[in-house]
């Protein structure tokens, strides 16, 4: 099968989902993974009409998406890997969705930048649902008072939250919990689901789906 292929299979499976959860026709963002994907493995994509793609490093990033963005100025890019201080200028100009939000420094020098370029990439907070310490993201138990600090003490127009749940575990719990953080946070959004859960997530409130390896094929490093 060609990532076209693929990308026609997960976009029918996301439909099938909305349906059989009772969720609105369209209402699940699909967000194609394309880390470790160079330009000649996107390009078909594009072509067949995805324009909303995450990548998880800022300098990979930069080095094949503004030539694709020559082409296809329309292209949505999100950030989903962890950001580090020192590259938050050049993911503010690149990105349009920061979906890894997840401590006071990274919002407040996103802060700055957003002035300082007049750019207003939007934003996510990652929680940590499995209090994992080797993974990114704020803690459940801190999650709500980070998104009103980041509105209050930031200015920061927080929309939803993202998480990535442990692999060894079921992933229904975590995007409950996630759901269950977002109405008390009061933001709309939710990012949750990849390649193995994305149908489950949609069926806890997934508002988009970040997707790779079904649809470009297994990665050599992730
Ligand atoms: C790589 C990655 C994905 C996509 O993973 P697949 O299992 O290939 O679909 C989703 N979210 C994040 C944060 C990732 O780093």
């Amino acid at each position: 099968m060609s990532a076209v292929d693929r990308l026609a299979y997960v976009r029918h499976s996301i439909a099938r989902a909305e349906r059989e959860y009772g969720r609105p026709a369209g209402s699940v963002q699909l967000v194609a993974v394309s880390k470790t994907y160079d330009a000649p493995a996107i390009l078909p994509v594009l072509e067949e009409g995805q324009r909303v793609f995450g990548e998880n490093k800022v300098q990979e990033a930069k080095g094949k998406w503004p030539a694709l963005r020559t082409r296809f100025a329309d292209v949505e890019l999100h950030l989903i890997g962890p950001l580090q201080s020192n590259k938050t200028a050049e993911a503010v100009a690149l990105f349009d969705v920061i979906e890894t939000v997840d401590r006071e420094k990274i919002a407040r020098e996103i802060a700055k930048e957003i002035a300082r370029q007049s750019l207003a990439p939007r934003l996510y907070v990652q929680v940590n649902t499995g209090e994992e310490e080797q993974k990114a993201g704020i803690s459940p138990r801190e999650a709500v008072a980070f998104v009103a600090r980041c509105r209050a003490e930031f200015g920061l127009a927080v929309e939803g939250l993202m998480c990535i749940p442990p692999a060894e575990d079921a992933p229904g719990p975590h995007f409950a919990l996630l759901e269950k953080l977002a109405r008390e946070a009061g933001v709309a959004k939710l990012s949750m689901g990849m390649s193995g859960d994305y149908e489950t997530a949609v069926g806890f409130g997934a508002t988009s789906v970040r997707v790779g390896s079904a649809i470009f094929g297994a990665r050599n490093y992730a």
